[in-house]
């Protein structure tokens, strides 16, 4: 039986931390087991954001693959690709740009946030505001099922689909319209206490040493109102208990979860006991990083061999496309 395709693609904008790991990259390591995979370096969306400056670039690229494949994206099962090397993507963007109206990409609710947000380089860009359209490009041009996507991105698929109808409306069915593939990531707190972003400065690095690990879990902030060993604790408001529930094991997060209220145990032990469940965890992702970093020319290679194949099929969607619309 033919599997049905999955696509999704990551900005190449900086290291990976735990928060990517358990949002995104797991649920790509378990969608690989089940559908046809598309993942893809989106190093030209990473553009619209940073085009100014683009000297980091082929490094983040190459430390996001090493990150993809510790994690465990296996590109016998998935194919691993460069958006840049997958020129097809750039010609359905222009071909959609053509059919979308302006007003559909000045309402999606991203664009807006982030020209606010946004303050140190200019957004007024022709590519910040075609954003969304290179997104459908990159999805329609595999002909996609499904995309991952939390809550909060189902506005840019439903955006996409959109696209996909009206092209479909004016030069006949060519693309299946994508379905969202619902996934609910749990929030990660950082070392702060603020959800783990790299713009907060707060990540667990997937390349961070194991001391680094210690030094920057041995530093995390706990139930603020905590302040002396003494003065009991609540982990339901505390960062560090979340992951525990998520690293440590359930006896003791039940343990943890009586005695703090009691000041039965302290946080220094606490994280003590977290740090052997999370290092124990990341150890052998940590070693297979090691040993990629090592050999950047195989990194290299599976991408190559990979949007080699991303390509087979991008043109063969790019001569349908060609095709109905009669260029
Ligand atoms: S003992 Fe653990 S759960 Fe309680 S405040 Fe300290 S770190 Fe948080």
């Amino acid at each position: 039986m033919t599997k049905q395709r999955v696509l999704s693609g990551m900005q190449p904008s900086g290291l990976l931390h735990l928060g990517n790991l358990l949002g995104a990259l797991d649920n790509w390591r378990r969608l690989q087991d089940q559908y046809e995979c598309y993942y893809f370096i989106a190093d030209w969306h990473a553009l619209t954001t940073n085009y100014a400056d683009t000297s980091k670039l082929r490094d983040y690229v190459r430390e996001m693959v090493i990150d993809w494949l510790a994690a465990g994206l296996d590109p016998e099962k998935a194919v691993l690709f460069r958006q840049s090397l997958v020129p097809e993507h750039a010609v359905l963007h222009v071909l959609l740009s053509m059919s979308t109206p302006l007003p559909w990409l000045e309402r999606v609710p991203t664009y807006k946030e982030k020209m606010d947000q946004i303050k140190d380089r200019d957004m007024n860009t022709y590519g910040f505001l075609g954003y969304p359209v290179l997104q459908a490009a990159d999805i329609l041009i595999y002909k996609a099922n499904f995309v991952p996507v939390g809550i909060d991105q189902l506005p840019h698929l439903e955006l996409t689909r959109e696209i996909c109808r009206r092209f479909d409306q004016f030069y006949g069915e060519v693309f299946p319209e994508p379905q969202p593939l619902m996934t609910e990531y749990p929030k990660l707190p950082g070392t702060d206490g603020r959800k783990m972003s790299k713009s907060y400065n707060n990540c667990l690095y997937l390349s961070d040493t194991p001391e680094v690990i210690m030094k920057k879990v041995m530093a995390m902030v706990t139930d603020p109102a905590r302040v002396r060993r003494q003065d009991p604790g609540n982990p339901d408001v505390c960062p560090l208990f979340t992951l525990d529930r998520i690293f440590a094991p359930k006896a003791w997060c039940d343990h943890v979860n009586v005695e703090c209220r009691r000041a039965g145990i302290g946080c220094v032990d606490d994280k003590k006991e977290l740090l052997k469940h999370l290092l124990a965890y990341l150890g052998p992702i940590q070693e297979k990083r090691r040993d990629l970093s090592a050999h950047p020319e195989k990194v290299a290679e599976i991408i190559a061999e990979g949007s080699r194949r991303a390509r087979v099929i991008a043109a063969r969607t790019l001569a349908e496309v060609n095709e109905a619309m009669k260029l």
